[in-house]
């Protein structure tokens, strides 16, 4: 199969980028890979993944503001969410991250972010390089570690699935920037639920290279279910898909 080739076409040698979503959907299905990059379908995005977005970009400001100090500590952080003009759904889930974060600051957990939305690359091997955005990482001084949360508007999914995708954050920076990263989590929007587990180099690490070994194979083969497809964004374009 040839392959219309992914990468940066600046570059002499094509580089094939890995997205924590290309990363977290090969995981289900190797065929989602063909979709995306060979076939290169397009999935509007959804009412709900829009909401998901006005989310995500109020919590960006707030934790931009407390990262960069504009906001001095959490009734600072109340009072600005009060003043915001909100849609009522953004509005609820805006306040379950209110109510997140002041568990963290009651915790005495960190809740002043160290990096917020920032892009991160890594290398991963000759030719393949792996690529995000992490919602925020915080570090906690008391252990010397970092943590990597990842924000969803909703847990529809295998609760592990969304962790490895703080995983995959977490690799990043434990190579690019030699980060001890000890642990991973997400929260939900929707009704505030949090998640966390300890941080496994060997586990994300396995998951990659294998990634990359059916990327140099090219082995896209599909891997339909009902229960992979029905939450699959190319159920509606693909050929194989399930249910
Ligand atoms: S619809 Fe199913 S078979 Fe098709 S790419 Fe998605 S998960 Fe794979």
């Amino acid at each position: 199969m040839q392959i219309p080739l992914f990468g940066d076409k600046n570059t002499r040698k094509p580089i094939v980028l890995i997205s924590k979503t290309d990363f977290i959907d090969f995981q289900k299905c190797r065929y989602t890979w063909y979709m995306r990059k060979v076939q290169q379908v397009k999935v509007p995005p959804t009412e709900s993944m829009i909401k998901g977005t006005n989310m995500h970009n109020v919590a960006k400001d707030i934790n931009d503001s407390l990262r960069k100090g504009k906001l001095k500590n959490f009734d600072e952080v109340l009072n600005f969410v009060l003043s915001l003009d909100l849609e009522s759904g953004v509005r609820c889930g805006i306040e379950n991250f209110v109510r997140y974060l002041k568990g963290r600051y009651e915790g005495n957990l960190p809740y002043v972010p160290r990096i917020v939305e920032e892009r991160i690359e890594y290398d991963v091997k000759d030719g393949y390089r792996i690529v995000g955005i992490p919602d925020v990482v915080y570090f906690d001084s008391k252990t010397n570690s970092f943590e990597v949360v990842e924000y969803k508007k909703s847990v529809y999914r295998d609760e592990e699935e969304i962790l490895l995708e703080a995983m995959f954050y977490g690799y990043i920076l434990e190579k690019s920037r030699r980060f001890k990263v000890e642990k991973v989590s997400f929260v939900s929007f929707d009704d505030g639920y949090t998640k966390s587990k300890e941080y496994s180099k060997a586990e994300i690490e396995k998951k990659i290279f294998d990634m990359i070994g059916f990327l140099d194979e090219m082995d896209f083969e599909p891997n339909p279910s009902e229960d992979v497809c029905k939450v699959c964004v190319f159920r509606k374009y693909c050929p194989y898909a399930k249910g």
